[in-house]
């Protein structure tokens, strides 16, 4: 009867919890069923059992492994693949639709509010201060740029005078032992600006004009912008406007003051284009050929 009981068990385990109905009495039932628990454990271990190793056998539990594990873990696809910010305009708005998309790039190369804040105010002279081309002809150049504040400064950064053996610039008027120009027209004290004038004035280079053996001054091209030279005309002394005419894309101050007062011409024009070459050039704070030549020596 046991070994029946057995193989009927195992026939109903196929059916996992299948209700069983056996014609036992009370008393038989109660040990019966201790009995029929633990051989029913220890079968149903042992189908597991043989199960796991046929499928094993066979590969099966593996693949079912693999099979199962995109499910268990899926993959964090959205935390890798965040939706990319949409730079095309995807505006809800109507209104903000219709408008055309700002090129910000382009606007950083017309800075026009910063040219709006740069103010230069020079108060008009008793004559119209007006420039022909000849003068814009007579504007100078540089091949190199020029460090101010260097070249007749002591270690500190002030300016070295020397009453007796220093030289007096036409538009400083200071008597310092820096580099000076000399022309080679009128050879007089005219003609005598020191580099630091000579580049921010006139956007020329003082070793350059010492090299250059047809250098003429500014007063005798008939530019020059000294405060006396611009009072002699009928004009008013421009003050130290440099920094602001070079914020503007100007050269120098007589770049600034003849462009922009050419007879029939834009100024804006003017500014523009001055602007395109002065960022062609170098900056002044690069270091100069005059300081290069100086380290070689
Ligand atoms: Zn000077
Ligand atoms: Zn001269
Ligand atoms: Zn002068």
């Amino acid at each position: 009867m046991g070994t029946r009981r057995k193989k009927k068990e195992e026939e109903e385990e196929e059916e996992e919890e299948a209700p069983r109905s056996l014609p036992l009495s009370q008393s038989e039932e109660g040990s019966k069923r201790e009995d029929d628990s633990a051989s029913y454990e220890q079968a149903r271990d042992q189908r597991i059992k043989d199960n796991m190793e046929r499928m094993q056998k066979l590969g099966l539990f593996d693949l079912s492994l693999k099979l199962k594990r995109p499910k268990q873990k899926p993959l964090p696809k959205n935390k890798k693949t965040k939706p990319r910010p949409n730079h095309s305009p995807q505006r809800r708005s109507s209104r903000i639709m219709n408008l055309v998309p700002i090129n910000y790039s382009e606007r950083r190369e017309f800075p026009s509010k910063e040219k709006d804040a740069v103010e230069i105010f020079i108060p008009e002279g008793t004559n119209p201060e007006v420039y022909t081309k000849e003068h814009e002809e007579l504007l100078g150049d540089c091949e190199s740029t020029w460090e101010l504040d260097v070249d007749g400064y002591d270690e500190d950064g002030n300016r070295i005078y020397d009453s007796i053996k220093g030289e007096t610039c036409h538009q400083c008027r200071q008597k310092t032992l820096c580099q000076h120009t000399h022309c080679n027209k009128c050879e007089l004290l005219q003609g005598q600006f020191c580099g630091d004038c000579l580049y921010t004035r006139y956007g020329e280079n003082v070793m350059e004009a010492n090299h250059n053996n047809k250098w003429v001054c500014p007063p005798c091209r008939g530019i020059c912008n000294c405060s006396h030279c611009r009072r002699g005309k009928g004009w008013n002394p421009t003050g130290n406007i440099y920094s602001k005419v070079s914020k503007l894309g100007f050269k120098s101050v007589a770049h600034y003051l003849i462009k922009t007062q050419l007879e029939g011409s834009n100024a804006e024009n003017s500014v523009a284009e001055e602007k395109s070459e002065a960022s062609a050039d170098t900056t002044m704070n690069r270091p100069t050929e005059r300081r290069a030549s100086r380290k070689r020596v």
